[in-house]
């Protein structure tokens, strides 16, 4: 009776060690098989923890938005000289995909690469219905003291037949960009050699002085154009999941580069 009593114990005991150190909800999530259904938070945070974060912050620019809105803006902060605060983008000859969309799309994997290796990264914007000018944009990475902005955006032209990548960068001329130019430009260059041992098509680094989203900006600043959307072919391309996340990795790589030398 006596030996009956200390097996009963000994059983509780190691029961009460059982259930208190098993996690209920996990188990919940094994024994209806949701795991298997992609409820995975547990192995989630387990990969998270893998990352270093780096204190390096990254501001993505997914260029224009769902309506444009053609009310002006001063190109340059003190300047007579005004454009349209944004206007809605190009649209695929191909895909009839408009710009917006896709630079949005783009810039969204540019972000999981980039945080993946352990960058801060915000957006200027992470859905279509907003109203955010070039110049609020660029004052946005200014605020938050952004290491880099990446302005992702694509091209359009008369000519169907023009295609590749280009990358622009604020002019080294410009009284109110002369002191982001330098590491803009070293920065593009990095993306721009990226590129090419990626094997794309890449037209160059050029300086643009009349860009509101450049001349407002008081941190480094390069502003990719993936394409032409002007070109079937090319249109096509960029929105190949594959061919978008090779883009976006040689910008994430060229970044790579950049912070790693700076
Ligand atoms: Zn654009």
């Amino acid at each position: 009776m006596k030996n009956y009593r200390i097996l009963i114990g000994i059983i509780i005991a190691i029961a009460v060690v059982v259930i208190g150190t098993s996690d209920p909800a996990k188990n919940l999530y094994k024994a209806t098989n949701l795991i298997s259904n992609g409820i995975k938070v547990d192995e989630k945070k387990e990969d998270d923890k893998d990352i270093e974060v780096k204190d390096i912050l990254v501001c993505i620019d997914p260029g224009h938005q769902e309506k444009g809105d053609s009310n002006s803006e001063p190109v340059a902060p003190g300047s007579y000289v005004k454009k349209a605060r944004v206007s809605s983008g190009a649209t695929g000859v191909a895909t009839k995909k408009p710009e917006y969309i896709l630079n949005l799309e783009a810039s969204k994997v540019l972000k999981n690469i980039l945080e993946s290796k352990g960058y801060k990264v915000i957006m200027t914007r992470e859905s279509h219905d907003v109203n955010i000018s070039n110049s609020e944009r660029a004052i946005f990475a200014n605020n938050n003291k952004a290491d880099m902005v990446v302005r992702i955006h694509a091209d359009s032209l008369n000519n169907p037949s023009k295609t590749g990548a280009s990358i622009l960068i604020p002019a080294k001329e410009s009284k109110y960009t002369t002191d982001i130019y330098e590491d803009s430009k070293v920065c593009a260059n990095f993306i721009e050699n990226k590129m090419k041992e990626a094997g794309i098509e890449v037209n160059g680094v050029f300086e643009r002085n009349d860009l509101t989203g450049f001349n407002w900006s008081q941190v480094p600043v390069v502003l990719v154009e993936m394409g032409f959307l002007s070109n079937y072919n090319e249109d096509q391309m960029m929105s190949n999941p594959e061919y978008q996340n090779k883009l976006m990795k040689s910008i994430s790589d060229g970044l790579e580069e950049y912070f790693t030398n700076k």
